[in-house]
Formats: C-alpha cells, sequence, structure tokens
C-alpha cells in the first residue's frame, strides 16, 4: 500500500442514521441537545432552527455565541441530507494533499435503546451508502471505509454475511469499526470468529475508547433483564475476566449509578476489556482510538492541576481508575495495539502531554517497537465541530506545529499505512 496523509479516525453518518434520540449524547450540552433533538423530529422544521439561533445569537453573550455557533455547526454537518454531501466537506480540506487517505467509519446506531423504537436508516443502508461512495471514481482514491460491527446484530452470520462480503476488493471496506458504550462488550462470545478471522488477515479493527462520546441510552433495567451484562465471554478463562466481572457487578450493585448512563456504560468500553481477546489472538490489530480521551491523558500528568484531575462527583471509585494509563500498558504488552490522537488533539494542553509523553525512552512496547510506531493521525470529524479548536484546518495545524517532521511522518504517514495493510489490502 502506498504511503500518503491519512486521517485515520472520521464520520459522515447523518442524524437520519441516527436514532431520532441520538443527539442527546452527540452534543455535550444537554439542554441545546434536547431542543435541537425536538425540532430535528419534525418535518421541515430545521430552517426555523437556524433562523431561531440566528436570531438568538444576536443577544447572547460573546461567549456563549462562539459556544452556540459551533454546536449549529456541528448540527450543520449532522443534518446534511446525505454522507456523500459530509464527505465532501470533510475531503475539500485534504486536497491539498494530492495523494491522501481518510478512514471513514460507519457505525451501528440501531441499539442505542433497547426498548424504544425509531425509524431511522438502519445500518445497512448507511453501508450501502458508504460502498456508493467507495464506487464512485470521484472519491474511490482516498475513501477508505470501516464497516460497523454490533454483537447484537441479528439475521445473517457477522463473518460470513457481513464482515467478509463488505471487506473485500468488490466493496472496498478495509476494517471494522465497534462502538462498545452502546450496550456490548467487544468480548462477547457473538464475536470469537470475527476476531479470529481478523487476526489471521490482519483486518484493521478501530474502537471508541473513551468515557464520554455517546452511550447506550436505555434504561438499566432493559440491559440487565435481557442478559446483556452477564454475556458469555469467547475467553472465560482468561486472567483478566475477573477483574472485569467484578467491575461489572459492581454496577450491578450500585442503584446510585444505575441511572447515569454516562457513568455506568463505561463498563462496556473500559480498556481492560480488550485483554480476553488479546490473550487469546494476540496479533490481533487493533486501534484504541483517542488514547482514553483527553481528561484521562490531563488526570495522569504528574502537574495536573486539581480541575484536570477532575472526573466529577458522582463517579464511583471503583471506575475512577485511569483509561490512558491502561491503554499505554495495552499498547506495551500487546504487538499490534494502536492508538490514535483524533478528538484528544483538540484539547491544545492534552496534545501537548501526549507529544512529551511519546518521546520517553520508556515508551517502548515488550518487542523493542517504539509506541510511537502505533500512534495515529486522525480527527473524529465531524463530532470534533463542537470544540473550540475543532475544525479539520485548526486540528491539523495544531498537530503539524506539535510533532517534529520525524514523528509527523510516522503518525500521519507510516503507522496508519501499516495499520490499514491487510492479507485482503496488501
Ligand atoms: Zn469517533
Amino acid at each position: 500500500m502506498k504511503k500518503s496523509f491519512t486521517n485515520a479516525h472520521s464520520h459522515i453518518f447523518t442524524v437520519n442514521h441516527a436514532p431520532d434520540y441520538f443527539l442527546r449524547t452527540g452534543i455535550g450540552n444537554a439542554t441545546f441537545a434536547n431542543w435541537a433533538d425536538k425540532f430535528l423530529q419534525k418535518d421541515g422544521t430545521r430552517w426555523a432552527m437556524k433562523g431561531f439561533l440566528k436570531v438568538y445569537l444576536l443577544f447572547a453573550s460573546k461567549e456563549r455565541r462562539s459556544t452556540v455557533q459551533r454546536y449549529i455547526e456541528f448540527v450543520e454537518i449532522g443534518t446534511s441530507a446525505n454522507q456523500s454531501d459530509i464527505y465532501n466537506s470533510l475531503l475539500k480540506n485534504y486536497v491539498k494533499f494530492g495523494d491522501f487517505k481518510i478512514i471513514v467509519l460507519t457505525q451501528v446506531l440501531d441499539y442505542l435503546d433497547l426498548e424504544r423504537s425509531s425509524n431511522h436508516i438502519r445500518i445497512q443502508t448507511q453501508v450501502e451508502e458508504v460502498a456508493d461512495i467507495k464506487r464512485n471514481a470521484l472519491y474511490q482514491n482516498n475513501i477508505y471505509p470501516f464497516l460497523g460491527v454490533d454483537a447484537r446484530q441479528t439475521g445473517f452470520d457477522l463473518l460470513e454475511d457481513w464482515a467478509k462480503k463488505y471487506i473485500s476488493p468488490q466493496y472496498g471496506f478495509y476494517g471494522l469499526k465497534i462502538y462498545p458504550a452502546s450496550g456490548f462488550f467487544p468480548f462477547d462470545r457473538r464475536f470469537d470468529a470475527l476476531w479470529a478471522w481478523a487476526e489471521e488477515n490482519q483486518i484493521p479493527i478501530m474502537t471508541h475508547c473513551t468515557r464520554g462520546g455517546s452511550f447506550y441510552l436505555g434504561r438499566f433495567e432493559s440491559l440487565l433483564s435481557t442478559g446483556a451484562l452477564k454475556v458469555a465471554s469467547l475467553n472465560e478463562d482468561a486472567v483478566s475476566m475477573p477483574s472485569i466481572r467484578s467491575r461489572i457487578s459492581n454496577v450491578m450493585n450500585d442503584p446510585s449509578v444505575q441511572t447515569k448512563n454516562r457513568i455506568w456504560c463505561n463498563i462496556f468500553g473500559h480498556p481492560e476489556n480488550y485483554k480476553p481477546i488479546l490473550d487469546k489472538y494476540p496479533k490481533l490489530k487493533i486501534c484504541l482510538a483517542h488514547l482514553g480521551g483527553a481528561n484521562e491523558v490531563l488526570r495522569g500528568d504528574p502537574n495536573a492541576t486539581a480541575a484536570d484531575i477532575a472526573l466529577g462527583n458522582d463517579y464511583p471509585v471503583y471506575l475512577k481508575d485511569n483509561w490512558c494509563e491502561h491503554v499505554i500498558e495495552l499498547m506495551k504488552t500487546y504487538e499490534n495495539v494502536y492508538s490514535d490522537i483524533s478528538y484528544t488533539l483538540s484539547d491544545p494542553k492534552a496534545l501537548g502531554i501526549i507529544v512529551s509523553m511519546f518521546r520517553q525512552p520508556n515508551m517502548v512496547d515488550k518487542f523493542g517497537t517504539p509506541l510511537i510506531n502505533k500512534l495515529m493521525y486522525g480527527t473524529d470529524f465531524y463530532l470534533t465541530q463542537q470544540e473550540e479548536k475543532g475544525d479539520e484546518p485548526s486540528l491539523e495545524n495544531l498537530f503539524l506545529t506539535s510533532f517534529n517532521q520525524n514523528e509527523i511522518t510516522k503518525i500521519a504517514y507510516d503507522n496508519t499505512t501499516a495499520y490499514l495493510t491487510s492479507v485482503i489490502f496488501p
């Protein structure tokens, strides 16, 4: 595979691909999200929302104005008519590179609440639309789609009828994308054959790895009653399983946390959940995205201030371990565990810590490979749009001015190419 500047992490799904209530987790500000959500559920109110916001902006304080402005941009992109419009608006930031690659992650958004119905566009259609973009001669050399997969997909075989179909020269999907916080464990036995195949063929897997982002939106009881929290592991005897099971039972025995999905959904995406998989498939190529998140990077810094360390008072002690430290440990222990700086880089302070962290002499895996050879550039477009420095040119500029040339070559060219290369796409 030819090397070129690569964004390893982007999204182009629209709000029409997500359940109606999705914006509540997509947007950080709950009031604004609920309000935008209501508007978007009705037909023909998008223009009204934009009109209202324009008037609102005239009267808002300067600070409030820039926040709302960013939310509008986020909603604006998310409510674009289709995925190819969004891809187009992303692409225009990259044409200056001539040759470039953009990994576009499709995502299963169909099980965010097992008790509520929604008539959004399902994952099958989302994937077919991206396959169409990949077929377009204008885009096919730049777009590298990943296939969303969820343990709860039914009606077909995940490996034979889903992964093998799309991750093929015919459809042009290059890897797999999972999002455990939407309500499943990555070590779920239903993934066993898929992970075995991915390891054997060196198919790259991308997984979301922060406490934040979107998460399961239904009631805790809805997962409890379906047995989702006691699901069989593909490696039940793994040394890490008792610790994982105890984290789950802590949540099951803690009613105070069960109404806070933002917190208890941590049990799904916790970095330790990858250990049972990696002990069974040690060469699995998987990227634990975002280095655990900016807050975890800040918390791990010896010079962190009290504000940096705060996780929020409602976090129970048993969920307070540092995800960034876990991700680094996994990168050190397993040969093909990658991470990316997407989203996290929008926090300049966190980015500064990452730059110096990866220059430390102890940042080497147990095979002798420096960890900077497994770190990738990505932006998390367009979910970053709500951050102050979250637009593509700002993120690119932060990246290019923070790392040195040698590091940039690794992070944006060499590592991303190695990650994308598989038996199917050599
Ligand atoms: Zn993402």
